[in-house]
């Protein structure tokens, strides 16, 4: 992997509108490096009217049927050219993304690995969106067709910043959308890499437009645009609930995927040298800013000591720091995006010691310049405690314990949230029960983030409404039309 230095990156990054690279009504915004708290680079913000120009170059694309109108196995084409685009520029588009977002630069290659993995698959997938016959008897032909909704606006957050522009946008292009995407503040830069991706593929001028700005301005001048058709959000609770308050005001559909406080069910019958591994990759990938990270571990009593001992050295063993040092796999994790948001998680730390839980490992900030928060492990968390029930998005993991299952089951389910939910036990009785019980989108069973692309997440209560990923996540992106033809009586010539 070849890596660059802060010096080498271009100081200063457009929006894309209408196959334009332009600058920002709302000026420049300086993006810094988590790594060091130093600027990086500066990028364009995006005003309310320069979000009304993208809309507008969205829906002529989409009022031109350019894009809809193409046979789907050339659209998807065209969609797969945008993954091959970023492969082929993955060295410097990890290097920009391990700069601007903090995380360790093998973790920015998975990512921009794995957006292009989302361009492959919906790719694939533009030519399997089929509709269906109805018999009607003989005076009528009645068949469904699946219609993009036309403009698609999609909001990224910051956590996988590029995944999550591949993860919205592959599946509303290769559905026929045009798409208006606002890129995070914290971390837009490698979002330019889509525009990039999508000229290169050849897609129409207003298909693609990818613009940063302010949440409260660009943001909500989008999910409350007339002329948005369809809202996709990944981020915070709060801002879900705004942006379904906006999308309601114009009875547009939306998909809110949004936090998590995701538990595993730990048995005593459970392969504890197995369960280690879900704890590494289930809350210290990316710093744990993941909304279906393993942040509760809910143990059964008699095996809680040697979990939580196991979890304590499995934090204590990650080598923390710049992810432009770290560039192979292992047993590292790099800087927070941004010292707010590892100030908050720092202070949850302190209050979860303030409330009685036992701080087994880590719970402070480094003393170095940069955003990074050790790797944390909270023994004796009771379900009323607030780090049991708010999200942290941090590496942090609470260790609480359990008599019998259904008091195990009622703690997993006892948030607000309902994203993931696991169980480690080597019963295949133990892990039926918990998977039909636990109240959670997906179901992990001994491997925490088993699944891919291919399988549709999404949330139960507060975590939001919709699937991404898998076939399910289609249906948010078109909609369902019903053509019913009839015969005129007596225009047959076999009828009288
Ligand atoms: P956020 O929800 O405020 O921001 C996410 C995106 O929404 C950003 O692009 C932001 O510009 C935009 N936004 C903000 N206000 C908006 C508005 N009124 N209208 C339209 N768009 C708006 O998240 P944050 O403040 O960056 O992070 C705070 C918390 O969000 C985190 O601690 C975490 O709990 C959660 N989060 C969750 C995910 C996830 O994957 N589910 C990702 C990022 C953040």
């Amino acid at each position: 992997m070849s890596q660059s230095k802060t010096s080498d990156i271009k100081p200063y990054w457009q929006n894309y509108i209408d196959g334009q690279w332009v600058d920002g009504g709302a000026g420049r915004l300086t993006v810094d490096n988590p790594a060091t708290g130093e600027a990086l680079a500066e990028q364009a913000m995006a005003d309310r009217a320069d979000v009304d120009r993208a809309v507008q170059a969205a829906k002529a694309c989409h009022l031109s049927r350019e894009l809809s109108d193409l046979r789907p196995v050339e659209r998807g084409r065209m969609v797969q050219k945008m993954g091959h685009y970023l492969l082929e520029h993955q060295d410097e588009i990890a290097n920009l993304l391990c700069l601007e977002a903090g995380k360790p630069l093998w973790e920015a290659h998975i990512e921009v690995a794995g957006a292009a993995r989302y361009f492959e698959y919906y790719g694939n997938q533009a030519e399997t969106v089929e509709g269906r016959s109805i018999p009607l008897g003989g005076r009528y032909l009645d068949f469904t067709v699946h219609e993009p909704y036309g403009v698609s606006g999609q909001i990224i957050p910051w956590n996988y910043p590029l995944e999550m522009t591949a993860r919205s946008l592959s599946a509303g292009l290769a559905t026929g959308n045009a798409c208006v995407v606002k890129t995070p503040e914290l971390d837009p830069l490698t979002n330019y890499y889509m525009a990039k991706a999508a000229e290169f593929a050849g897609m129409p001028q207003g298909a693609v437009n990818i613009l940063c700005g302010y949440g409260h301005e660009a943001g909500d001048a989008l999910t409350i645009h007339n002329d948005v058709n369809q809202v996709v959000f990944t981020g915070s609770v709060a801002t879900g609930m705004a942006i379904a308050g906006n999308a309601a005001k114009h009875v547009v559909p939306c998909v809110l995927e949004l936090g998590g406080k995701s538990a595993a069910i730990v048995y005593p019958d459970a392969d504890l040298d197995n369960l280690e591994q879900s704890i590494r990759w289930g809350i210290y990938f990316n710093a744990g800013q993941v909304c279906s990270a393993l942040s509760r571990l809910i143990v059964h009593e008699s095996i809680r000591d040697e979990v939580v001992e196991r979890a304590a050295a499995v934090a204590a063993r990650l080598d923390v720091g710049p992810g432009m040092e770290r560039d192979a796999f292992g047993d590292n994790m790099g800087a927070m995006v941004s010292a707010k948001q590892r100030d908050r998680a720092e202070a949850m730390c302190r209050q979860a010691e303030a409330e009685g839980a036992r701080l087994a490992t880590g719970g402070h900030a480094l003393n170095r310049p940069g955003y990074f928060l050790q790797p944390t492990v909270f023994d004796g968390v009771t379900p009323d405690m607030t780090i049991a029930q708010d999200e942290v998005f941090g590496p942090v993991l609470s260790v609480l314990s359990f008599k019998d299952e259904a008091e195990a089951i009622a703690i997993a389910n006892g948030t607000e949230y309902g994203l993931v939910g696991g169980v480690f036990t080597s019963d295949v009785e133990r892990a039926m029960e918990a998977a039909q019980r636990l109240r959670a989108g997906q179901i992990f069973v001994n491997e925490w983030f088993a699944g891919g692309v291919e399988t549709p997440f999404g949330g139960y209560g507060k975590s939001g409404y919709g699937r991404e990923k898998g076939r399910e996540a289609l249906w948010n992106y078109v909609q369902t039309k019903n053509i019913a033809i009839a015969r005129i009586a007596g225009t047959h010539p076999g009828r009288a």
